[in-house]
């Protein structure tokens, strides 16, 4: 890039050498480029179901209305987490999806000189945003494929300012238990926060699977973030939020720009929040159906990581990429992991039986030499 740059384009040298998020792919993007037509994407853990039919509702009436600005307060959504969650409204703030949360918690919170503690295969988009502002992350491997987390309450130094930990984590799927979670939080440096990307929290099925919104509840220094963009099945709209201390959403609210969760997504989430049975059977269909491809891959001889998320993560011992392109060419869009340093890895998100059923079939086109 650097060779066409205009004379007068300097980049600010923190941005040298940054790569963009890379998305799974659109599919309306793979049916042009390849010319194909049916097209599976299980790349961007969606939920397959769709959306909850309240929430097509609820959006196409705001809709209506699109011509007002959103409500800044997001009050009747907030309302609703409330309710749901059990917390005062005042410990919610609703966002742009959840990355938007993310965002303003490391603008907020990390100043020069302070630094976030972020495991090596965690979600790619800590150590982005915290680059992004010019601020020092602290990789630190992990175990068994999970934080590490008594590794990460130890390299948390006076400067540090955030520690990140997406339970379960993304790519991986794996996930820590409740009692590693408290003695993090618990271990934390005064002016430490403990960031706990939850995700994928609904699809965790595990007893032992802890539910951050009890630390913050307890008074921890934790900030917990969730989405509507999963198992709601609105990642299209933008709508995540955070449950946190009053102090620190404050803090992010001081920064944010005012109107942040747009109107339709408010109105969609909100709906979607009071359609229990739309959760309970995309948790379901998730449960059966990840198990399987687990199984599958596994009869494949495949490395296959235990997975509380709607993904399956597994070793294809070949290049992932390459792997990759194999399937999309046959029109299966999943994710290679490369971008996390899992060179041989892919992740393949649980979609209906049909399309599981279709991305099994392509695998074992492409790599003949792994037969069920
Ligand atoms: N956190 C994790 C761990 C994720 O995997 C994702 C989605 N890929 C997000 C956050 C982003 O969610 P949202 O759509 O709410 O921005």
């Amino acid at each position: 890039m650097s060779a066409s740059r205009p004379a007068w384009f300097v980049l600010p040298p923190h941005l040298e050498g940054l790569d963009r998020f890379e998305p799974g792919k659109p599919i309306g993007e793979v049916q042009r480029e390849l010319g194909l037509t049916d097209v599976v994407k299980l790349a961007s853990n969606e939920n397959p179901l769709g959306p909850s039919r309240r929430a097509i509702e609820a959006g196409r009436a705001a809709m209506a209305e699109a011509h007002r600005y959103p409500d800044p307060q997001a009050t009747a959504l907030r309302a609703a987490l409330a309710a749901h969650l059990g917390m005062p409204v005042s410990h919610i703030v609703a966002g742009n999806g959840s990355v938007e949360i993310l965002d303003l918690i490391v603008r907020a919170f990390l100043g020069p000189g302070d630094n976030a503690v972020i495991s090596e295969h965690a979600f790619v988009r800590y150590r982005q945003l915290v680059a992004a502002h010019g601020r020092d992350a602290r990789l630190l491997p992990m175990r068994g494929w999970a934080h590490d987390l008594a590794a990460m309450a130890a390299a948390a130094d006076a400067r540090t300012r955030l520690v990140f930990v997406a339970n379960p984590n993304n790519p991986t799927g794996t996930w820590n238990r409740k009692a590693e979670v408290e003695a993090l939080a618990a271990a934390l440096p005064v002016g430490c926060l403990l960031v706990l990307d939850e995700a994928y929290f609904e699809y965790g099925d595990d007893p032992d699977y802890p539910d951050g919104i009890d630390l913050v509840r307890r008074g921890a220094p934790v900030v917990v973030t969730r989405t509507f963009s999963k198992v709601h099945g609105l990642g299209g709209l933008r709508a995540g939020y955070a449950v946190a201390a009053p102090e620190v959403l404050e803090a992010l609210l001081v920064i944010r720009e005012a109107f942040g969760t747009n109107s339709v997504a408010q109105a969609a989430a909100a709906a979607a929040l009071s359609d229990a049975e739309h959760v309970r059977r995309s948790v379901d269909l998730n449960r059966t159906e990840r198990a399987r491809l687990a199984a599958e891959l596994g009869g494949r001889r495949f490395s296959v990581l235990p997975s509380l998320g709607n993904f399956v993560t597994f070793d294809t011992r070949a290049a992932g990429r390459d792997v990759f392109r194999r399937l999309l060419a046959r029109g299966v869009i999943v994710r290679p992991l490369d971008p996390y340093d899992m060179q041989s890895w892919l992740r393949v998100s649980v979609g209906t039986p049909e399309e599981n059923t279709a991305f099994l079939a392509a695998l074992d086109a492409v790599l003949p030499g792994n037969p069920p």
